[in-house]
């Protein structure tokens, strides 16, 4: 099946001989056993539900991967991941990464080390490798910046027994497959494109090593942040529609960004999508789209204020990924926590702003942009 048959049709699941062509919401916490010491295949639901199954599913089937498994968000999928490392271990992460993994790798108190370098340069990577490395984990494209890594010139670089972490939240397993390019785990917030309507908080983390495979399961279901029965039930229903809503974002994004390249009041617009941004050939190579997040610098920071004052259709708020168009400033959200040297230093100003293109008719969301800063 093609990725967007996938989308509707990656799962299997129980109709009790209803022929209900979605999956009915298991809101039961515990399975009756079916003899001493015999069960069905469902126990408990931390550790299975047959609505989680269907969300499991479904993400394993669209990135190619063996096992998938949902949680009940993308911070509880990437802290349940990092628990496969031991203190001492050290991690090469991309520099650009959300904030909030950012945050749990500097609180962490399991004495992991992290390194971080922009991974879109082979070089930096290889560079940083102590004789403690045991993973990589990148973000790619990054956020706000749409800096872009190749993904197989990580996975040829470095040593085999490294584990490469991707975190796929920005392009969706419809636009990229982490796995395909070398990749060992792939996390989702699947509370952005897959849910898809600002509805549901959701994580996942898939992979296809079955060694790895039963260390997440473990730890799943010992940690215990797992996705609620009806959370699962709306995800898979925001998935149905995945490849529908990334086409027509697609499509969008390209109209904004080409619109706001000729605005004069932008100095600057980053979307991996134009010809000319450095990261053009490689995301062609790795992913079948360029995704619906752009950022572009406005000319002062008066103009980025009155955007986000003004508009009407798109609304300011932190969060992407939605049906609806978002728009923020990173430094004064997002990446507050991060020191305002360092932002500056990689380009996260106060005239920075971020845009998450939505499904809304793309000239209605050009005129609210051009009214909010005329
Ligand atoms: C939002 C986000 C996360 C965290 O996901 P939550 O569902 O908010 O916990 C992780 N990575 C990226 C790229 C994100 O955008």
């Amino acid at each position: 099946m093609k990725r967007d048959t996938l989308c509707i049709h990656g799962h299997k699941h129980e109709s009790y001989g209803t022929g209900a062509i979605t999956p009915p919401i298991f809101q039961s916490s515990t399975f009756a056993r079916v003899g001493v010491g015999e069960a069905t295949d469902h126990i408990y639901s931390r550790i299975q539900n047959p609505t989680r199954d269907a969300a499991e599913k479904t993400i394993a089937a669209l990135e190619g991967a063996n096992e998938g498994f949902a949680f009940s968000s993308g911070m509880a999928a990437i802290s349940t991941v990092m628990e496969l490392f031991a203190s001492g271990d050290h991690v090469i992460a991309t520099e650009d990464l959300y904030g909030g993994a950012i945050r749990l790798f500097t609180n962490q108190k399991h004495g992991l080390e992290f390194t971080y370098v922009d991974t879109g340069d082979v070089n930096a990577v290889k560079t940083a490798i102590k004789p403690n490395t045991k993973a990589i984990y990148l973000e790619t494209p990054t956020n706000p910046l749409i800096h872009v890594t190749d993904i197989a010139a990580i996975r040829a670089a470095v040593p085999k027994s490294f584990i490469i972490i991707v975190d796929n939240t920005f392009l969706t397993p419809y636009l990229q497959n982490p796995l395909e390019h070398g990749a060992d785990i792939v996390v989702h917030s699947g509370t952005k494109y897959l849910s898809g309507h600002s509805d549901a908080l959701a994580g996942f983390a898939v992979a296809n090593c079955p060694k790895i495979c039963e260390e997440l399961r473990t730890n799943h279901k010992s940690i215990g942040a797992c996705l609620s029965p009806f959370e699962s039930f709306l995800v898979v229903r925001g998935i149905k529609t995945l490849a529908l809503r990334m086409d027509r974002i697609e499509s969008n994004t390209l109209a904004i960004a080409n619109w706001l390249r000729t605005h004069p009041k932008i100095k600057s617009v980053n979307y991996a999508g134009f010809p000319s941004h450095p990261s053009y050939e490689i995301s062609k190579k790795q992913a079948r789209g360029f995704g619906g997040m752009l950022s572009f610098e406005t000319d002062t920071k008066e103009t980025a204020h009155a955007l986000l004052t003004n508009v009407k259709i798109v609304t300011y708020a932190e969060s992407l990924g939605c049906v609806n168009s978002l728009i923020t400033i990173p430094a004064t959200c997002t990446h507050e926590d991060v020191p305002i040297d360092v932002r500056n230093a990689r380009g996260i100003t106060d005239k920075l702003v971020r845009f998450s293109v939505g499904i809304e008719n793309p000239q209605d969301i050009i005129d609210d942009l051009a009214q909010a800063m005329a």
